[in-house]
């Protein structure tokens, strides 16, 4: 039987190939040191991956990528990427990036039993708790609207964790920025963009939420 994996390696050469062709010293420099000036917290859908959405290069954007893109912060590898990104490498820029038609926001709309999913999914249930408005919408708006609703809350347990509280007070230049992903057409649209310090992040966020109603409930 054929090594399924043969591919993904005959692939990377050809990359490599063809990275080198247009910049002999690309793998040389990157070796050398990262300077990413954004940080991308998403889902593992292989349908979002981060730097081919963006159009980004190795060594552009630092990614962390979780089952529904949730941000706790007991959750000490989203916190450690967190914490790394902002006082390690001076990232400016962070983004919560959701997506629709996700399998982690979905499997929270129901309620049968996953396993241990159940658990990581919980504060995505929470949301739908604290927005009943979302499931009085036709079916089929729901779960868009349940993803833009989490990359609302990601954002705001974000601009509350340890680590950006200690940034906006030692006044570094960091921000937050909320969008979803459309599998669908491939496009990014906007939810909240560049708080920082000096935003009211649970106003912004509340706003944000009513656009969500008002677009998607109308
Ligand atoms: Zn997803």
């Amino acid at each position: 039987m054929p090594d399924p994996l043969t591919d993904l390696i005959a692939n990377n050469r050809r990359w490599v190939a063809g990275v080198n062709a247009s910049d002999p010293t690309f793998f040389q420099k990157l070796a050398q040191q990262q300077r990413p000036q954004y940080m991308w917290i998403g889902c593992c859908d292989s349908r979002v991956p981060a730097n081919e959405i963006i159009g980004l290069l190795p060594g552009q954007v630092f990614v962390h990528r979780n089952v529904g893109n949730v941000v706790q912060a007991n959750d000490l590898n989203c916190m450690s990427a967190v914490q790394y990104a902002v006082e390690v490498l001076g990232i400016p820029h962070l983004i919560v990036c959701g997506h629709y038609n996700c399998g982690a926001v979905n499997a929270s709309l129901d309620d049968l039993a996953h396993g241990l999913i159940d658990y990581w999914i919980w504060p995505i249930k929470e949301i739908q708790r604290r927005n009943p408005w979302v499931m009085k919408l036709p079916r089929e708006r729901i779960g868009n609207a349940m993803g833009e609703l989490n990359v609302l809350e990601q954002v705001a347990n974000l601009a509350e964790c340890k680590v950006l509280r200690r940034a906006w007070s030692e006044n570094r230049a960091v921000d937050l920025t909320g969008w979803i992903y459309d599998v669908g057409d491939g496009r990014l649209r906007t939810l909240l963009v560049r708080l920082d310090r000096d935003s009211d992040v649970r106003a912004l966020v509340a706003k944000a939420g009513e656009e969500i109603h008002a677009r998607l409930g109308a």
